[in-house]
């Protein structure tokens, strides 16, 4: 690890060098499917069943041999297929059977007429229109093959994934243990929701965000509270999280002001990784180790701890908890007035995105910016991110908020 102490990296080799060093957790464990939310895979899923898993009707109405088909003819109905109660009898040459939607379709016969095509006689069916050869039917494995990888490791089981795995009649899974995360706020200013503020202080915020977005990653969170700014009792902190936890996340103590002690004890205790990234908000933001735990020590400012959170340490808990890492999805939008970019720092702004008349994404400022200013996030829906003055009407790259903090 090189230390950065002068000149902050940028966002991507901050990302890079995080990636770089975070291996999975190795531990797997096996869940049931209806308790699978939010796992993340640890081996590919390979169906143990064809889908369909057998000829079935797509439609209620009537199945036949297309061969025996000819315009004006009427089909005398040999039986009835229903889902789960197949037909086992014969059909005749000619004669047609009633089937529903899931029905098997028996061998022989290759082509299902839905039932609004038809009209009944007193000898059987007519045809109303005519029949497409091999209508209507969902073939045999014609979506997926025994031994076909149908979900990879590393995917998180999310309402899609869920009932695919249910449909290939699989009860449970093998993921990756659900990761520990000991969090913790630092500030001998900072005081609990609740209590009665004294001269000089405010109330932490910075847990409450940080521990919600942990939870949509599916993570335990363990919440070790306000620390103040005293290295003995961060010093013991900082060994208690790395005993029980996978990763230790901390706001405040790493600006300028008060970087030393916690400098200092991941010298001491760990080693430091970087110190600063050239983003807006949230320049100060330390990466390294407590003993062999990584530990992202985010700035004290609730917006620039929320944003780092996102931007940075999301991408890392995801790799760390053995996610496959996707980049973030980011679109251009038109900008709805002029953006200023900051010097040197890519400026992650909160703004609102959405779609004009004609059909196009413009974005929007939700307001003032300064990196303690919580009611233009909450009122975003993404970020805008700014790298140069950006003009009004013109194209700058947007990126909608994930479902971690929605
Ligand atoms: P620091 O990074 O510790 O220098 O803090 C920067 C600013 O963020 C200061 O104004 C702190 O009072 C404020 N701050 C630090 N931690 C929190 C927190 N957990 N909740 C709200 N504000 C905080
Ligand atoms: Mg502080």
């Amino acid at each position: 690890m090189s230390c950065c102490d002068a000149g902050a990296m940028s966002v991507q080799d901050a990302l890079t060098t995080m990636l770089a060093q975070i291996t999975p957790v190795s531990a797997h464990i096996t869940v049931p499917l209806t308790t699978a939310q939010g796992h993340i895979l640890a081996e590919n899923v390979l169906s143990p069943l064809n889908m369909p898993p057998f000829d079935n009707s797509a439609m209620d109405g009537y199945a036949f041999r297309f061969a025996d088909w000819r315009d004006g003819i009427v089909m005398p109905v040999a039986g009835t297929a229903l889902a789960g109660q197949p037909f086992s009898g014969e059909i005749p040459v000619g004669a047609c059977l009633r089937i529903m939607t899931g029905a098997q379709v028996p061998a022989g016969l290759d082509t299902v007429i839905m039932q609004e095509h038809t009209a009944q006689t007193s000898e059987g069916v007519l045809f109303t229109q005519q029949p497409k050869a091999k209508a209507n039917i969902r073939y045999l494995g014609e979506e997926i093959r025994i031994g076909d990888v149908v979900l990879t490791a590393g995917t998180r089981l999310h309402a899609r994934a869920l009932p695919l795995l249910a449909t290939l009649g699989l009860p449970e899974v093998k993921v990756h243990r659900r990761l520990k995360v000991a969090i913790f706020s630092t500030g001998d200013e900072l005081k609990l929701p609740g209590t009665p503020l004294h001269e000089g202080e405010i109330y932490d915020s910075n847990r409450y965000g940080i521990e919600a977005m942990l939870n949509r990653m599916g993570i335990e969170c363990l919440n070790f509270g306000i620390i103040p700014d005293d290295p003995a009792q961060l010093r013991d902190t900082f060994i208690q999280a790395a005993q029980t936890a996978d990763a230790i996340i901390t706001s405040g103590g790493v600006s300028v002001g008060e970087a030393d002690y916690t400098k200092d004890l991941l010298l001491e205790l760990g080693e430091v990784g970087f110190w600063s990234v050239a983003m807006k908000p949230g320049k100060p933001f330390a990466f390294g180790k407590i003993r062999d735990k990584h530990f992202f020590g985010l700035p004290g400012n609730p917006v620039s701890a929320f944003v780092t959170f996102y931007q940075l340490v999301q991408p890392a808990l995801r790799k760390l908890a053995g996610e496959i890492s996707v980049a973030p999805l980011r679109i251009p939008a038109i900008a709805e007035h002029n953006f200023r970019s900051a010097k040197n720092r890519v400026d992650f702004q909160r703004g609102y995105m959405s779609v004009n008349t004609e059909g196009q994404i413009t974005v929007r400022s939700t307001g003032a910016q300064g990196s303690g200013m919580f009611t233009s996030l909450c009122a975003a829906n993404c970020f805008v991110i700014v790298e140069n003055d950006v003009p009004v009407g013109t194209s700058v790259t947007v990126e909608l908020f994930n479902e971690i903090v929605n």
